[in-house]
């Protein structure tokens, strides 16, 4: 039998986008349902993406802390050894209590959350199958989806699983690959590249293009090679894999460089060349959905409404960077909007962090972006060698660069490649959104010692008057 429901608002998709809309809706007073085919909320995101990635990263950091420089600090360990199953039990931890979180989020705000696979069977309604195969109907005024991505397959090296595998995969191993291959040199290969490599594997990063990292600033994205390097793992760059086999124990790899071919054989193959819009069996087109026909992604127009009137699409399923606090930040414009608010998400101030050690974060343009562009400027970079507190930890890798308009002197651009680069980044999110200048920076007192004070020099660097710098 089938059951229908009405609703002001029916979110498909309980991720980092759906969860966060689905509570701003109930706080606007819109009767709202969330619908999600997993058994655990959150998404990609908290379940095998963001959460689980970092849990690993810091207990992998912490390690190799203790293996590489506690003794510098006069602390002495013994023999360490490794045991990577309580290590991947407290990750599960984490992701559990994390989950648990929204779905008391959810039921706190009187969401009803609806478990099964959703897809859109007619004018502003929603078909819902659950588990038991019961069909349900949602019908509400307005539909968000929030499905987000999937990891995008090669053809010639499918995943298996086992040995050919996606980052959900390599978030789990079991035993610590002696020799780990990973096809690309973006996001996910260089964390979690950086997590089995501290953990004992050796690391080989196969990426097609010049560079790691392509996104990033010329500059730090050169000196995030050299450190990468300097710490074990080996680039082969400019580098295609022609396919890939897995036999009994190890994986098989053809690569092309330059028209030559080689072979490689790796334990486990991790392939992470991006990810791509997650619409399979939503039935989109069937309901006149527009979609992108080479990237996947649905489009949508300023107030993130698709080509379909009531129907609303935000997170890694549209156009943009394919980043949990994007989704969130559209979560909450899109349902303000529906709500006859201004909701709106500035897309110039939009930071990204990628959590190898040291950290890489960034908003705003590059050099490369702002010499395109034919904007003058100029630039002020300090290091971390320079930072007391980057010295009293030990941390003296990396710099800050801070790229402001040469008439205006309004902050552009920053890149930070540091010891918590990651939160430092906020700050010059939040100086971009006012709209400061690179001598608002310099003139903010920063607190001694912090990393921090790296920023506040780059700044005063960029008007030639840092204190530190020769
Ligand atoms: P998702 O989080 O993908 O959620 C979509 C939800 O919709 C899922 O729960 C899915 O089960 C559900 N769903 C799909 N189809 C249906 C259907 N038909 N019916 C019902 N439910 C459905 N981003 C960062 O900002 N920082 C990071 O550190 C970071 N680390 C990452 C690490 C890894 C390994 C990966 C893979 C990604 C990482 N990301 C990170 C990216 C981030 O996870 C995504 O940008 C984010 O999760 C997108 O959110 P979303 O709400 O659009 O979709
Ligand atoms: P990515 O886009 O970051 O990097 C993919 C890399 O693979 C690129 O450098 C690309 O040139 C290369 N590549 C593509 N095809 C190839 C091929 N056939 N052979 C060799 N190299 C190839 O993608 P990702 O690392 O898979 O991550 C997916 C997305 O997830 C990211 O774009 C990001 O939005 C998100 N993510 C974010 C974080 C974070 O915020 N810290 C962490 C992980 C993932």
């Amino acid at each position: 039998m089938t059951t229908t429901d009405k609703y002001d608002l029916v979110i498909v998709g309980s991720g980092p986008g759906g969860y966060v809309a689905a509570v701003r809706a109930a706080q606007l007073g819109l009767k709202t349902a969330c619908v999600e085919k997993s058994a655990r909320l959150g998404g990609v995101c908290l379940n095998v993406g963001c959460i689980p990635s970092k849990a690993l990263l810091d207990s992998s950091e912490y390690y190799h802390l203790a293996k590489e420089h506690f003794a510098e600090h006069g602390i002495k360990t013994g023999r360490l050894t490794l045991d990577l199953a309580t290590l991947m039990k407290r990750k599960e931890t984490v992701v559990k209590d994390l989950t648990d979180s929204v779905r008391k989020l959810l039921e706190g705000n009187r969401i009803d959350i609806i478990h099964g696979t959703a897809r859109l069977v007619g004018d502003k309604q929603v078909e819902v199958l659950s588990g038991n195969r019961k069909k349900r109907i949602l019908m509400g005024d307005s539909i968000l989806l929030a499905t987000g991505s999937r990891p995008v397959e090669v053809p010639g090296m499918s995943f298996d699983g086992q040995g050919i595998v996606s980052s959900t995969e390599a978030l789990n191993f079991d035993m610590v690959p002696k020799n780990l291959g990973i096809v690309g040199g973006g996001y996910i290969g260089l964390e979690l590249g950086s997590v089995w490599m501290r953990l004992g594997s050796k690391v080989t990063v196969i990426e097609m293009l010049p560079k790691i990292a392509t996104t990033l600033d010329g500059q730090v994205g050169r000196a995030l090679d050299r450190i990468l390097k300097k710490q074990g793992m080996l680039f082969h760059l400019n580098t295609r894999v022609v396919n890939a086999r897995k036999t009994a124990k190890k994986v098989k790899v053809t690569l092309e460089k330059g028209g030559e071919n080689t072979a490689m054989s790796f334990d486990k193959l991790l392939v992470a060349v991006g990810r791509r819009p997650l619409t399979e069996g939503l039935d989109v087109e069937d309901a006149g959905i527009e979609t992108d026909p080479g990237t996947g992604h649905i489009i949508v127009n300023t107030a993130y409404q698709t080509s379909v009137q009531g129907v609303y699409a935000i997170g890694d399923l549209t156009p943009g960077p394919m980043l949990a606090h994007k989704a969130s930040a559209e979560g909450i414009a899109v349902v303000e909007s529906i709500a006859g608010h201004a909701g709106e998400v500035n897309y110039d101030t939009i930071p990204s962090v990628v959590y190898t050690w040291p950290e890489v974060a960034s908003v705003g343009l590059t050099e490369e972006a702002v010499k395109e562009r034919e904007i003058p400027y100029c630039v002020g970079t300090y290091p971390f060698s320079g930072a007391g507190r980057a010295r009293c930890m030990g941390e003296k890798e990396g710099f800050v660069k801070l790229i402001a308009h040469g008439k205006t002197d309004r902050i552009l651009g920053v890149h930070i490649i540091g010891p918590r680069a990651a939160d430092m980044i906020a700050e010059c999110v939040l100086a971009m959104e006012f709209g400061a200048s690179s001598e608002d920076i310099a003139r903010t007192v920063h607190g001694h010692p912090t990393f921090s004070e790296a920023l506040q020099e780059a700044a005063m660097a960029v008007r030639k008057c840092s204190i530190y710098a020769s």
